[in-house]
């Protein structure tokens, strides 16, 4: 199983590490920073550096407990080699930026509106990050309050961090997971991996964030579109 060290240390950037397998061009690791697809968060990309050699990360996925690295390179380095990892940092970070606006805005809607609904999705991109809400009868205008109201949040300056508490702690935790899977994700688990924005927001999560609210900058509404009878997805940039 790798060792996924973007777990514990979230601002890591650069890290050294042994190949351990290679399946067509996939390349594994006994331990990595680099973030694969999952859970709305795009893949990291960057390198693995040997002697002098670089292989370009191309994408990264889950694969089983363990993490794939695709190597843009007919010849890829073999089980044994020790690799330096190094990740495109300006494309993770705004990824946590980004993750980390959208438990924010779901925090808002779990303490003021989630007599109404809830959100029931999210997606990441370098550049920006869309939110599905099913709060029937949500309007732009509330759209633009609930991200006013985060934006507020952000002002607070709350620090973050991610700790592991036992399912059973878990479970015990309104809230913590607001969908059906994953309430069921958490009963499965031994433990569980919480991201804490300083008792404003608690959720079960693998990605990464931010270390303070501050570091997400502003969020600014861009779009508002119906998706399906009383879904509405919106649509937000950070500047
Ligand atoms: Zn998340």
């Amino acid at each position: 199983m790798t060792a996924k060290l973007y777990l514990n240390d979230m601002y890591l950037r650069e890290f050294d590490a042994k190949v351990v397998a290679i399946e067509g061009d996939l390349v594994s690791l006994d331990r990595t920073a680099f973030y694969p697809t999952g859970g709305g968060q795009p893949n990291d990309t960057g390198f693995l550096v040997t002697d002098g050699i670089s292989y370009d990360v191309a994408d990264v996925i889950k694969v089983g407990n363990d993490v794939g690295h695709r190597i843009s390179s007919s010849n890829l380095p073999q089980p044994g080699t020790k690799v330096h990892g190094i990740l495109d940092w300006n494309r993770r970070f705004a990824h946590m930026r980004y993750h980390t606006a959208i438990h924010i805005i779901d925090g808002v809607v779990n303490r003021d509106y989630s007599d109404r609904g809830l959100i029931t999705g999210s997606q990441i991109y370098e550049d920006r990050a869309r939110v599905d809400f099913d709060l029937p009868g949500i309007t732009r205008e509330m759209a633009e309050e609930i991200i006013g109201k985060a934006n507020e949040v952000i002002s607070s300056n709350y620090d973050i961090y991610a700790r592991e508490i036992s399912s059973e702690e878990a479970q015990r935790i309104p809230g913590l997971a607001r969908t059906a899977p994953g309430r069921e994700l958490i009963r499965s688990l031994d433990m569980v991996r919480i991201i804490d924005i300083s008792g404003f927001d608690l959720q079960a999560d693998g990605g990464t964030h931010v270390s303070n609210t501050r570091e997400v900058g502003k969020i600014t509404f861009r779009s508002i579109q119906s998706k399906g009878a009383h879904n509405k997805r919106v649509e937000f940039v950070l500047s």
